[in-house]
């Protein structure tokens, strides 16, 4: 395996515009001639499902849900940035470059990153005029606000729901091309296989969820905007069925998967209550623009908040990091969470919370602002813990969130797989080790809109593979794999539910491979799970039958995946001898228990190669060159 990242030469500002002048092009006539699978209907897969088709390629594009509506990208609450500078504060192109390879701790490539900003600025247009209803000021300018690790206001939102409204500007550019004929909806489709024919990605094996029928579908470039793998940890903020089957097979069928161990926990969810649940909530970092992180000054001081004088509180992040105060980037916030926690200061039973205090805000404001700001977060918020926010702090404790880890993509976004193509989070691509608020939309956004559609002709036009179609032996024979593993699952009849495994497996990833790690955990962990995939394959009771509606069956294939996923994400953790952005391994940090990265080192992407053999896959490392940054410690202070 070769990793090419394809970057241009020539100045990072150029890089863009002069690749996409010497790609190739398919002629508009001759575009209807390719097929193209796209699977997931999220903000990455949907977009780009839409934007193929305007072109005049034939798409095919699956989901797993009833309706491309949906995708887990409806839950995004708090914004999408871009580097549009309407506040007038400083913002630009290169000022968004430089917050994300900083935020990231530096361990992305730049010249995706400065792509990444530079296209930031057209989604806001191409949604606005889909008709995204955006937050706006009182003279109709669209309205900002900050996130986390930047000093602009950069963040486009419409209030807590702007994942749900620029999914419905997706949809509906997507069932626009659905009515015209371009694009072939299938929903409650769930893609198990990725079929490979003389080394291209040339097809998907799928399951009919509703009826258990395994089918084929044959294409001439596959696309997976098929979302991260945060339940890895069982307990994450990603809606239930998000999973890792689809980027975990295509692995297995040879595309290499970078940095498996990064992934963001996020400071600001509503903390656990309990072993009996399945699920947690997020509050919006963008709370944090007005709301204040604190806890007691004093360790074991259970005193109710209102009740806890000014003098005795610790604002934490305002004093660690008066720079950035409250909107501190994820993984230090949750990282400070943590220690005062450790520390006998976090609030709540059990002692893992901090509050997220609106006091202040509201004096200032008025109720009516932060109502008008917040009010469906704040909705959720009392709903789940029947506290009233508006009267008493939020407590709030971090939790995983997002996965900057994926498979491998080139610069053209192209797997190691010759026309297997990867977007949105489901790709490894521009958030380093650490990913800053409103930064996923953008990207996926990016990907789907505005990045693939253009690459994808330089793939096609070069291929020339010719036709492929279902009847080909290799798609019969993966299709026959697929159906033995589903007997498989419903022959085993054990006594351990599917959600038994996965609950234990989010465990230990949790306390071993979550918000710190080290090598005597991690090496424990690389202990248990093979053992816990052992017993998986042994005594898991999977009822019910293949020809029918069967959501244990569904959660069997995705839990095994995780199984074997959740292994190669603890020996990533396990090589990588240094800390970077969420990646925080105890043995290396400084004085004041920052991430201490070693850059001559590790200054490279970890891209694995499956080699059969899941103990002792192969390490590929891409080199990362800083030209335009400078790498330098991380400071927010
Ligand atoms: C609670 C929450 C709030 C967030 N808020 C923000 C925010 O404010 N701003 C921000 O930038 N980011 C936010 N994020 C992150 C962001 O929402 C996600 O990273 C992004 O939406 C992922 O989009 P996607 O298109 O890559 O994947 P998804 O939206 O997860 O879509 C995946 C698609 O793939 C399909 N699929 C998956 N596997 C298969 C399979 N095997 N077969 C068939 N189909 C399959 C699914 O059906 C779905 O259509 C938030 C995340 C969470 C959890």
């Amino acid at each position: 395996m070769e990793l090419q990242s394809r970057i241009p030469s020539g100045p990072l500002e150029q890089k863009w515009d002069k690749h996409r002048f010497e790609m190739k092009l398919v002629n508009p006539a001759n575009k209807r001639k390719y097929t193209i699978i796209v699977v997931g209907s999220g903000l990455a897969g949907g977009s780009a499902a839409a934007t193929l088709s305007e072109l005049g390629y034939q798409v095919k594009c699956f989901c797993f849900q009833d309706s491309p509506r949906r995708a887990h990208s409806i839950a995004a609450q708090g914004g999408i940035n871009a580097a549009k500078n309407y506040r007038n504060d400083g913002d630009s192109v290169y000022r968004l470059f430089y917050d994300t390879v900083k935020g990231g701790d530096f361990r992305a490539r730049e010249a995706n990153v400065y792509r990444l900003a530079q296209i930031s600025v057209n989604i806001i247009d191409q949604c606005v005029a889909q008709g995204v209803p955006f937050a706006r000021e009182y003279g109709g300018l669209l309205a900002n606000r900050s996130f986390g690790g930047a000093q602009v206001s950069r963040t486009f939102y419409a209030r807590g729901q702007t994942g749900q409204q620029l999914l419905l500007g997706a949809y509906q550019a997507l069932e626009k091309e659905v009515a015209r004929g371009g694009v072939t909806m299938y929903p409650r489709t769930e893609m198990l296989d990725l079929v490979v024919i003389d080394g291209r990605a040339r097809g998907i094996v799928v399951r009919d969820m509703i009826t258990g029928a395994i089918k084929s579908h044959a294409a001439d470039a596959v696309v997976l905007g098929t979302g991260g793998y945060g339940n890895v940890f069982y307990l994450s903020t990603n809606a239930k069925g998000s999973n890792a089957t689809a980027i975990w097979r295509a692995h297995k069928r040879g595309a290499a998967f970078a940095n498996p161990c990064y992934t963001q926990i996020h400071p600001t969810c509503i903390p656990v209550s309990g072993e009996y649940q399945s699920k947690l909530t997020l509050m919006s970092e963008s709370l944090r623009n007005d709301g204040r992180v604190w806890v007691p000054k004093r360790a074991g001081d259970h005193r109710p908040p209102d009740q806890v004088p000014e003098s005795e509180r610790d604002y934490y992040l305002e004093r660690r990091y008066p720079s950035f105060g409250n909107l501190a980037p994820r993984d230090i916030a949750s990282r400070a969470a943590k220690a005062v926690c450790d520390e006998g200061r976090g609030v709540g039973s059990g002692g893992l919370g901090v509050y997220l205090d609106f006091a202040d805000a509201i004096k200032r404001l008025g109720v009516g602002t932060i109502r008008e700001r917040y009010g469906n977060l704040f909705e959720m918020y009392a709903r789940i813990t029947d506290e009233d926010p508006y009267e008493v702090p939020m407590r709030i404790f971090p939790a995983a969130h997002y996965t900057m880890g994926g498979l491998w993509v080139d610069y053209n976004l192209m797997s190691t797989i010759p026309g297997l193509h990867v977007i949105g989070e489901a790709n490894f691509s521009d958030h380093g080790a650490n990913r800053l608020g409103a930064s996923a939309l953008m990207q996926g956004l990016a990907d789907g809109y505005f990045i693939l559609p253009s690459t994808i002709s330089d793939y096609l036009a070069s291929a020339k593979a010719g036709p492929v179609d279902p009847s080909h032996p290799e798609f019969r024979r993966v299709e026959a794999e697929v159906a033995e593993r589903t007997r498989k699952f419903l022959s085993i009849r054990g006594k351990r539910t599917v959600d038994s495994f996965h609950r234990e497996l989010g465990r230990i990833m949790w306390d071993k491979c979550g918000m710190a790690r080290n090598a005597a955990g991690l090496q424990e962990a690389l202990g248990r799970i093979p053992e816990l995939r052992e017993e998986f394959w042994r005594n898991v009771n999977v009822p019910g039958s293949d020809a029918e509606l069967n959501q244990a069956l569904e959660k069997a294939g995705r839990v095994a995946d995780f199984l074997e996923l959740g292994e190669l994400m603890c020996l990533d953790a396990l090589q990588r001898k240094e800390s970077c952005g969420g990646h925080f391994r105890e043995e290396y940090q400084t004085e004041d228990g920052e991430a201490l990265r070693d850059d001559d080192n590790f200054a490279y992407v970890a891209a694995w190669e499956h080699t059969g053999d899941l103990r002792s896959p192969r390490l590929h490392q891409e080199a990362l060159d800083f030209e335009y940054v400078h790498l330098a410690q991380r400071s927010y202070r």
